[in-house]
């Protein structure tokens, strides 16, 4: 199998005529041989995306929802194929990617679709004589760049906004993750989204992606993917100033008090950092235990991640797929050496499972690390995989000097029957998101992102569409006198 990049309405091959192996990360063997675009074909995809501009940011915004509407149904229409080329590219055991990335792909292009035409600019009540207005307008053409742990739902989460709010789209997914993007292209040619208003250049990082965020006929560049290549972004970006979106890394904490339901705190806690292989910017990696409860906590915690079944991303039954590379797994992997050389003590996994029939996948059991202090690498450094660093407590003080001891804040997380005490530490909590007897729950109206090094800017709901979005102020001199700044006798 073939795939083609996405320019200008059409599936071509990259100029250079690169392409690149996909692989199947549940035994590594090649899915599809995908074109790999670089500077040139960047090029040709802004210059579609310039052209497409000016009609589709001036089309009656109701119109432009009823497209994203059509696409939302495309994608339940073809939900199946889907979730099986998301699961085949990504490892996300088919279960999830059937009732979570499909449906949520498609509400996210639904809830957009329904806000073209509800996101307004105001009348500002300013001096007498005047009338006051905002135009909220497209910003022009934008880059996107996402990595490849969600990446059907990543691309709905940056183009839907940036659809409905009338700018045009160069979109760049993983180069190791292309192919639910390429069939959300041909969804989207279906639905009537017209030639040049979405182009896909799969492509390297360092050349595509480094592209995109210097590239002057973008205006702007939403990223998500780590911390450092966020950073090189935002220097990339700095010769035409483009507005700048980031989505980074993240340290959850995961907070588990001694009043806390203990049952459904071991299994929410246990879908914070294993859902999708703990490969999730928001996982609770960080698994925060009062000392009263922790070791029966950690008991019943074990034993769960103990019997999450791993396997074959497409069987039914799997609960636990693969990591998406050969070369993440290692990385996972070497952070049990990072943990024993700090005194670290691996309580379940840290290692690749011994079944055969998951030899040549990039699999790595459901890891717990208890740490020895929250400062060690295991408790800072996302790992972003199956791994959950293990860290006690014992009075709220600690709780949430250790939750904020972190410089990312983006996802967290507490378990708690104290009302009080739930609302002081969202209050008091350096994060973008938190759930309160809860984790890991989003919804494509409720803001998503994070402060310190996590980033800026928020995914979904009206903050999206004020991300994709510039005020413009315009000022009517309705019937004001205003007295001549420079008197002077009529000539
Ligand atoms: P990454 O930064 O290596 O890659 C992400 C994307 O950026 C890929 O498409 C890649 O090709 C591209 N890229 C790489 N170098 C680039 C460059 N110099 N210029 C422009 N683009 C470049 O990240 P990754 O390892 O693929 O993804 C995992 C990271 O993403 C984790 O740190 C994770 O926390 C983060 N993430 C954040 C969120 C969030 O919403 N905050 C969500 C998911 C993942």
């Amino acid at each position: 199998m073939r795939h083609q990049l996405f320019i200008g309405g059409q599936f071509v091959d990259a100029l250079s005529g690169e392409t690149q192996p996909t692989l199947n990360p549940h035994d590594n063997t090649p899915i599809a041989d995908v074109a790999m675009a670089g500077r040139a074909d960047v090029d040709l995809a802004v210059a579609a995306a310039q052209r497409a501009f000016p009609k589709w940011s001036r089309m009656a915004a109701a119109d432009r929802g009823r497209i994203l509407l059509k696409l939302a149904d495309l994608i339940e229409a073809n939900a199946e194929e889907l979730a099986r080329l998301e699961s085949l590219d990504t490892g996300h055991p088919i279960k999830d990617s059937r009732a979570l990335d499909v449906p949520r792909t498609a509400a996210c292009y639904r809830y957009f679709g329904g806000m073209a035409d509800k996101f307004q600019g105001e009348t500002i009540p300013v001096e007498a004589g005047f009338l006051n207005y905002t135009l909220r307008e497209p910003v022009g053409v934008v880059g996107q760049v996402v990595p490849w742990n969600f990446p059907l739902m990543f691309t709905s989460w940056k183009m839907a906004p940036a659809l409905a709010a009338g700018n045009t789209i160069v979109m760049k997914p993983a180069e190791i993750t292309p192919l639910t993007s390429l069939k959300i292209a041909e969804l989207m040619a279906e639905a009537g989204i017209p030639e040049g208003v979405v182009n896909i250049v799969p492509g390297l990082g360092s050349v595509a992606g480094q592209y995109i965020a210097e590239h002057p006929g973008i205006a702007k560049v939403a990223f998500t993917g780590s911390t450092a290549t966020g950073k090189r972004i935002v220097q990339a970006s700095a010769g035409n100033l483009k507005k700048v979106q980031l989505e980074l890394g993240g340290k959850g904490p995961n907070i588990v008090f001694e009043d806390a339901n203990l049952t459904a705190a071991v299994n929410g806690s246990a879908w914070a950092i294993f859902h999708n292989q703990g490969q999730a910017c928001i996982a609770g990696s960080r698994l925060m235990l009062h000392s009263a409860i922790a070791d029966e906590f950690l008991e019943r915690f074990t034993t769960l991640a103990r019997s999450i079944r791993l396997g074959n991303p497409l069987d039914a039954a799997t609960e636990m797929g693969p990591l998406t590379s050969a070369l993440h797994r290692d990385r996972v992997l070497s952070y049990a050496q990072v943990a024993a050389e700090q005194g670290g003590e691996i309580v379940a996994g840290g290692r690749a499972p011994v079944a055969a029939e998951l030899a040549r996948g990039c699999y790595v059991e459901p890891t717990i690390v208890k740490a020895r202090s929250w400062r060690d690498r295991v408790a800072q450094e996302e790992v972003f995989g199956p791994f959950v660093t293990v860290l006690t407590f014992k009075d709220d003080a600690e709780a949430l000097e250790i939750a904020n001891g972190t410089d990312y804040g983006l996802g967290s997380g507490l378990w708690t029957s104290n009302l009080q005490r739930a609302h002081r530490f969202a209050r008091d909590l350096h994060a973008g998101m938190v759930w309160i007897n809860s984790y890991k729950r989003v919804n494509p109206g409720s803001p998503f992102g994070g402060v310190g090094q996590s980033g800026y800017g928020r995914e979904m709901g009206f903050d999206a569409m004020r991300e994709y979005t510039q005020v413009k102020s315009v000022w009517v001199n309705v019937d004001a006198q205003i007295p001549p700044w420079y008197p002077r006798p009529a000539a």
